[in-house]
């Protein structure tokens, strides 16, 4: 099977199809979370994520976005977006959100939003941070998103961690290590490259890889404009910050 992994989607319509696009023939689609918030596009992200085979977890915005969590620890312009969304989401794609769970286990994956040890809140930005990490799931691999950084965690003793090197459009071999596994962000990445960022899962091959793709921006940031989106929001999209 090939199981596309599209994280942080963050309601972003033109980054979503341009990886669905890229990935081509999948199978299935595994999302860790934050479907929505940030972007424009929520019911049409909820909407199109629903005619692809999936599993999705919540993610805070996802959760902050039907009135789940509060939006307090948000900085201004996210609890803006996450404000808009709530009044924006259909009633049948708030009902989507609401049943998403927070740990999801698939054959040798444990799939979160933050972090296996704190699903919603955790920021897994370093080994430090993954180490300790390790315990909290039984499976051999755990994926991860809410950095919208791509990034691999491999286990190298009990509480250690060090970085892997995720290689773009290079396959890596999934063997003996135990791995927690960060795609990247779809509608909204983090690492300083615009391009939408996702991974493809081969569960015959044994292996995943990561890819990027570039996607129409101007076309997202215009429907921010027309929406009146907090700038910092709108100008973010052209960095990847
Ligand atoms: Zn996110």
């Amino acid at each position: 099977m090939q199981i596309a992994i599209f994280s942080d989607i963050h309601g972003n319509l033109a980054a979503f199809e341009a990886v669905i696009d890229h990935a081509g023939s999948f199978d299935q689609v595994w999302c860790p979370g934050d479907v929505v918030g940030y972007g424009p596009d929520p019911n049409e992200c909820v909407e199109r994520l629903r005619e692809l085979p999936h599993l999705c977890v919540a993610g805070n915005h996802d959760w902050a976005s039907i009135g789940k969590l509060d939006t307090h620890n948000f900085n201004p312009d996210a609890a803006w977006a996450a404000h808009w969304t709530k009044e924006t989401l259909r009633p049948q794609n708030r009902e989507c959100l609401l049943r998403l769970s927070k740990k999801l286990v698939q054959d040798d994956f444990t799939i979160v939003h933050g972090s296996p040890r704190h699903p919603i809140w955790e920021y897994i930005s370093n080994p430090l941070i993954a180490a300790p990490n390790f315990a909290h799931f039984d499976t051999k691999f755990c994926l991860v998103g809410h950095t919208h950084v791509p990034v691999i965690f491999q286990e190298t003793g009990p509480g250690m961690a060090e970085i892997l090197p995720f290689q773009l459009d290079v396959p890596l071999p999934l063997d003996d290590k135990r791995l927690i596994i960060n795609p990247g962000g779809v509608g909204q990445p983090r690492d300083g490259i615009p391009d939408a960022s996702y991974a493809v899962l081969d569960t015959e091959e044994r292996t995943i890889t990561y890819h990027r793709v570039p996607y129409p921006i101007r076309e997202t940031q215009a429907k921010m404009m027309k929406v009146g989106f907090p700038v910092r929001l709108i100008v973010r999209l052209s960095y990847g910050i």
